[in-house]
């Protein structure tokens, strides 16, 4: 019997992708997923169930059931555990993948697509239904309609609570419609979904930012309990000189703003920071035909391989090729922005020096210093910074609410005043499986 090798080219082909939104990856055929899912060994202890998926799917229960051919069954396990596996089958980097026995000395089994078979098979078969519920005479306000407050929402109209979500947006998703693009995630999907949701009977009010249009105050009295699952709204800012010149954007108004001072087109893009927004608004410049593309990110470029400061079955320190990356730009390390060069208030480059890092015996970087005589100018006429998020406001709904920040400025559940917080809002910006995993961990305990 011939081996199973996992599959590699799981993108469409490049020139045909960039000239459209569609998602990315391409469409698998039911032989070629039964037999990735062949590829799983059903472990004694499965460490992509236990140390890897945060929302602890069945995998290689339903890797089995998908491998025999029956992908009724394989849905039939993950629903046991997950209620919107077309999200994360779609965008999760699969840390479960990291955590696959056979990524010790082999490639890890395809789980994420997997997943996604599953659950299309799924839609398109009819077999895709909300549970019903028997009404506990409770209330709950979830505030916020990103993953974790739609996780949280059905999880409690689940257990018979009458759940209505507040969100500040026209429409619910968060992050999921707001900042993963289109290419990524079809806002079909997320609209297929909410459709459900609302059938199953969940409220949903949009346009409706609690704390402006609703005082948090009306809230806390109107309802039985309070779930905030806000996100982290607050990107973190690159406070030097020339700041102000026109054609510097954060990444999420570049990536969902509409306008021409936001479309890349014949424009020098320079995206300053390197994580998976960054490589996001890559994608964004070559689609629309930037002149060029160049990330730069202020750490070192990681390791190649797995990096011994996180041994199998953690989630590997190691260097990250997104599918931007494969259609094109440039990407670079050890760089520092020192001041924005401005001609005209239009920003034209960014004036920066090299770092060199001091590291740790386990490989991680622990020290930056500046190269001496480094200094370059980095020529730039749309310049995009993507470098993460600082966590909550201390003011708003938060300060409305008399609720209390961590020092990484995460929000402090009460359970003792009916008030919770999941998702990023809770833990720091992280991501979609692991905000659907708080949700899912935290109504467990109703
Ligand atoms: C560009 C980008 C790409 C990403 N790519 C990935 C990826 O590929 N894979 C991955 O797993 N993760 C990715 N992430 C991270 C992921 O999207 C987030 O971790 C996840 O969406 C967090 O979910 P959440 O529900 O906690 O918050 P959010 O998704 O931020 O949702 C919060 C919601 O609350 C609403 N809200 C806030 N305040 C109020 C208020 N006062 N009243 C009413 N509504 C309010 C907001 O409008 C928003 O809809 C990406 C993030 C970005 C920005
Ligand atoms: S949700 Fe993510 S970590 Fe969990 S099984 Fe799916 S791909 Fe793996």
């Amino acid at each position: 019997m011939a081996i199973v090798q996992r599959i590699q080219d799981v993108y469409r082909p490049v020139e045909e992708r960039v000239k459209d939104l569609k998602e990315v990856e391409r469409l698998f055929t039911e032989e070629e997923i039964k037999a990735q899912a062949s590829r799983c060994a059903d472990c004694g202890i499965p460490f992509c169930h236990g140390a890897g998926c945060p929302l602890g799917n069945l995998i290689p229960e339903f890797n089995n059931a998908v491998a025999a051919g029956d992908v009724r069954k394989g849905y039939d396990i993950i629903c046991k555990t997950a209620f919107f596996p077309e999200f994360t089958g779609r965008v999760c980097p699969a840390l479960c993948e990291a955590s696959c026995t056979r990524n010790l000395n082999d490639d890890a089994v395809m789980v994420r697509q997997v997943e996604k078979h599953m659950i299309e098979t799924a839609f398109k078969e009819g077999w895709v239904e909300q549970p019903a519920a028997v009404p506990n005479g409770k209330t709950v306000a979830v505030i916020g309609g990103g993953p974790s407050g739609l996780y949280a929402a059905e999880a409690l109209r689940r257990k018979g609570y009458a759940v209505t979500v507040y969100e500040k947006k026209p429409k619910v998703g968060g992050l999921l419609r707001y900042g993963i693009p289109n290419w990524k995630l079809e806002k079909e999907v997320i609209d297929r979904r909410v459709t459900l949701l609302e059938e199953a009977g969940i409220k949903f009010v949009c346009n409706c930012e609690i704390g402006k249009d609703i005082s948090a105050d009306y809230i806390r009295k109107n309802y039985d309990y309070l779930f905030l699952a806000i996100g982290t709204p607050n990107a973190r800012d690159l406070n030097i000189p020339g700041r102000d010149a026109e054609g510097i954007y954060l990444a999420l108004d570049f990536l969902h703003g509409e306008g021409e001072k936001y479309n890349a087109k014949g424009k020098k893009v320079l995206i300053i920071g390197g994580g998976d927004t960054g490589n996001d608004c890559v994608g964004k410049s070559l689609r629309e035909g930037c002149k060029s593309v160049l990330q730069v990110e202020f750490m070192p470029k990681p390791p190649e391989e797995r990096s011994p400061s996180t041994p199998w079955p953690d989630w590997p320190y190691m260097l990250r090729t997104s599918y931007a990356h494969h259609e094109g730009g440039e990407r670079r390390w050890n760089v520092s922005s020192k001041q924005f060069i401005v001609k005209d208030g239009k920003v034209a480059g960014v004036e920066a020096v090299a770092v060199e890092w001091e590291m740790a015996p386990n490989g991680r970087p622990i020290k930056p210093n500046e190269v001496p005589n480094s200094t370059e100018v980095i020529d730039a006429d749309l310049v995009v910074l993507a470098m993460g998020f600082t966590g909550v406001p201390a003011e708003g709904i938060v300060k409305d609410l008399g609720l209390e920040l961590t020092p990484r400025t995460a929000i402090i559940q009460d359970p003792s005043r009916n008030i919770y917080a999941v998702g990023d809002c809770a833990n720091g910006a992280s991501l979609v499986v692991r905000a659907m995993a708080d949700a899912k961990a935290k109504v467990s305990k109703f």
